[in-house]
C-alpha cells in the first residue's frame, strides 16, 4: 500500500462515530442539541479517525519507499522528534519526544522516513512499551541495520488530568537491538541524545 499524507475519513464511518459522540455528549449531561455542540460530534468523529489513521499506514512501506545503498557505517542518529499518541486506556493523549537511532549495514534511508514510521505507529491506541516496540521491530525487519535503538520519554494526560501520580511526571521508555546491546554503543547513543549541540 503506498503512503498518502491525506487524512483518512470514509464517510460511513463518519456517520457512524457522529452519532455515538452525540449519545456520549448526551450521557455525561449536556444537550448535543445546543448551538454550540451541534457541530461537535461530527468534529469529534474526524479528530478521533485522524488520530487513529495509523491503522491504515504501513511502515515497512515508508521506509522501502527511500532506502538507499550506502556503505556508510557509523551511528545515525534522528533526536526529539515529537509525538502524539492516544492510551488505549482512558482514549486520552500521551504527548513527548522519540530519539531513533540505528547503525546502517548497506543501506540507509531518507532521514525525514523516521518521524512518519513513528506517526504511523503512534497514531493508533497504544501503550507507551508497545509503541516503542513496534517502531524498533519495524526499522530493524526493512533496514536490517546492525542495530536500531529507540527511546521515548511522554507525559500521560491520564495520569495528569486524574491525579493519580505527579503531575509532570514523564514516563521513559527503551528498546535495543544489536549492536545497541552493547554498554558502550548504548552509553554513545545515550549520551549524545542528552547533549544539547545546539
Ligand atoms: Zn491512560
Amino acid at each position: 500500500m503506498a503512503y498518502e499524507k491525506e487524512e483518512n475519513y470514509t464517510e460511513e464511518t463518519t456517520e457512524a462515530l457522529t452519532e455515538n459522540f452525540k449519545e456520549i455528549l448526551n450521557y455525561i449531561g449536556e444537550d448535543s442539541g445546543r448551538e454550540g455542540l451541534l457541530k461537535t460530534p461530527k468534529r469529534a468523529a474526524k479528530a478521533m479517525q485522524f488520530l487513529t489513521q495509523g491503522y491504515v499506514m504501513d511502515g515497512e512501506e515508508i521506509l522501502h519507499s527511500a532506502m538507499f545503498q550506502e556503505d556508510y557505517s557509523e551511528m545515525v542518529i534522528v533526536k526529539d522528534i515529537e509525538l502524539y499518541s492516544l492510551c488505549e486506556h482512558h482514549l486520552l493523549p500521551f504527548f513527548g519526544k522519540a530519539h531513533v537511532a540505528y547503525i546502517p549495514n548497506g543501506h540507509i534511508v531518507g532521514l525525514s522516513k523516521i518521524p512518519r514510521v513513528i506517526e504511523v505507529f503512534a497514531r493508533r491506541l497504544q501503550v507507551q512499551e508497545r509503541l516503542t516496540d513496534q517502531i524498533l521491530n519495524c526499522i530493524q525487519k526493512t533496514l536490517n541495520p546492525l542495530g536500531v535503538a529507540v527511546v521515548i520519554e511522554a507525559q500521560h494526560l491520564c495520569m495528569m488530568m486524574r491525579g493519580v501520580q505527579k503531575q509532570s511526571s514523564v514516563t521513559t521508555t527503551s528498546a535495543f537491538t544489536g549492536e545497541f546491546r552493547k554498554e558502550e554503543t548504548r552509553s554513545e547513543f545515550l549520551n549524545l541524545i542528552s547533549t544539547k549541540l545546539h
